[in-house]
């Protein structure tokens, strides 16, 4: 067990190392931080800043000696990273399980392989495997194997004609192109299991998108019970099968009153923002237990929860930059504010998010709702 007062690393400086950073401190242990971002959100209040690429070795070789453990909040960090790092200390989760996550085709390849429901895919390598690839995947939609994040790297595609242009498009990126599914709504569990074995899956939430980026997710979600409990078996199943040591997200999509898994988060999720207001253990703590082999936290709900996504889009008006009137969240007694410290607002950017707690769902639903309209949120 790694107890206070040690130093942990991370390695990624965004809103989620920020969180892990804060429940670090809040449990008295030190955190570094490496990301080779000046402004980065977690780098501005870690303990220590390490300012250098990915693949710095010699910043590498300072975030090992200096750290009795070492975790991610990105999942693109180059897996032989996590390898170099883990000749010299804990790194959790382990370069193997960050690599299945960070592929979509080692991704859905892992889901097949171990029997986990997925929507009917094909691994696209060049333009041979579109010419081959049966008609059922149309309409569909490609997505890069790597680096994709709030629906960047993908395009719909209705026939084989667009997949070969939106390939091209790509450079010839590995895809993958997955059957465009006729989804009932979306979901996802986010859990954290420890180097014994043991997990603890938060309450399933329900989420929606716009543009791409996660927008609201809603806790329970509206789904029926046998849909929640399946979400998080699968879910836990998933993190057993990786051997996954840390907190995770796994998202799926319900077509037809049918789970399938979309994709998997090798760290803290945005969907799982919720649990730092309405759970007994939040999911940054559970990534501070689990790598600190400390017992995980419960991982019960004492409230009803809604998360609302706060965009870079929030501070224009027009054209004009300026901050969005806070004073019309700060007002609501049950809603919980938390902004991320970032420097400049772009359109689409992960500025913040706001969380409305309380006992009824019903009334948790409309009053955030309520709140996102008058900060200025607008429906597509
Ligand atoms: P990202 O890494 O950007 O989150 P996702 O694969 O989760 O990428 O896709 C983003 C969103 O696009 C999903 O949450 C869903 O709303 C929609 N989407 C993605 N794949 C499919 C699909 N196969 N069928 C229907 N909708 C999809
Ligand atoms: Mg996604």
């Amino acid at each position: 067990m790694i107890l206070p007062p040690a130093t942990l690393g991370m390695l990624g400086g965004g809103q989620l190392g920020r969180f892990f950073v804060a429940a670090a401190h809040e449990m008295g242990y030190q955190v570094w931080v490496l990301d080779p971002d000046t402004n980065s959100p977690a780098g501005k209040i870690a303990d220590h800043h390490l300012q250098a690429a990915y693949t710095d070795f010699a910043a590498l070789d300072t975030l090992a000696e200096g750290c009795a453990a070492i975790t991610t909040e990105f999942e693109n960090v180059p897996a032989q990273t996590l390898e170099y790092l883990a000749k010299f200390v804990p790194v959790r989760p382990s370069a193997a399980a960050v690599a299945v996550c960070q592929n979509r085709i080692h991704e859905k390849t892992f889901l097949q392989v171990n029997g986990l429901p997925h929507g009917p895919f094909a691994a696209i390598a060049g333009e041979d495997d579109l010419r081959e690839i049966g008609a059922h995947l149309f309409p569909g939609i490609l997505k890069v194997a790597r680096f994709g994040y709030d629906g960047k790297g993908q395009a719909v595609v209705n026939s084989r004609e667009e997949a070969l242009v939106a390939f091209a498009n790509f450079k010839g990126e590995h895809c993958v192109l997955e059957q465009k599914l006729a989804l009932d709504y979306e979901v996802s569990v986010v859990l954290a299991r420890d180097e014994n074995g043991r997990v603890q899956c938060f309450p399933t939430g329900e989420n929606s998108h716009m543009r791409g980026i996660l927008d609201v997710s809603i806790v329970p979600a509206r789904a029926s019970g046998c849909v929640r409990n399946d979400a998080e078996e699968i879910a836990a199943r998933i993190a057993e099968k990786l051997d996954y040591i840390g907190t995770m997200g796994v998202e799926f999509f319900v077509s037809r009153g049918q789970l399938y898994v979309n994709e998997m988060a090798p760290r803290p999720h945005n969907s799982g923002h919720y649990t730092l207001d309405a759970c007994v253990t939040d999911q940054f703590e559970q990534q501070v237990r689990a790598l600190c082999g400390l017992p995980l936290g419960e991982s019960r709900a004492h409230s009803a929860a809604v998360m609302v996504n706060l965009l870079g889009d929030l501070w224009y008006e027009g054209d004009r930059y300026r901050e969005p009137d806070w004073a019309k969240l700060t007002a609501i007694p049950n809603l919980k504010l938390h902004l991320y410290g970032k420097h400049h607002a772009r359109p689409g950017r992960k500025m913040g998010h706001f969380t409305v707690v309380g006992d009824d769902p019903i009334q948790v639903q409309a009053a955030a709702m309520a709140a996102r309209a008058a900060i200025g949120i607008k429906d597509e």
